[in-house]
């Protein structure tokens, strides 16, 4: 795989990229922290992930919750 490390969108080359903080919504969950990546030039979004630095608290919290049955 040849990475020329272009942005798609205005062509520039990548030598940086804009990290923002976003929150992923999941349905009727909790909002998820996420990471965005943008390009510094045109600002278009090349990628998002979760942020690996957060903690899964809510999530384990909401799974510890027992459903009426
Ligand atoms: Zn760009």
């Amino acid at each position: 795989m040849i990475n020329q490390g272009d942005c798609p969108k205005c062509g520039k080359r990548l030598f940086h990229v804009r990290i923002e903080s976003v929150l992923g919504q999941n349905n009727d969950s909790d909002d998820i922290r996420c990471l965005s990546y943008s390009c510094i030039h045109c600002n278009v979004v090349l990628n998002i992930q979760l942020d690996p630095r957060a903690k899964p608290r809510r999530r384990t919290a909401a799974a510890g919750v027992e459903r009426v049955t």
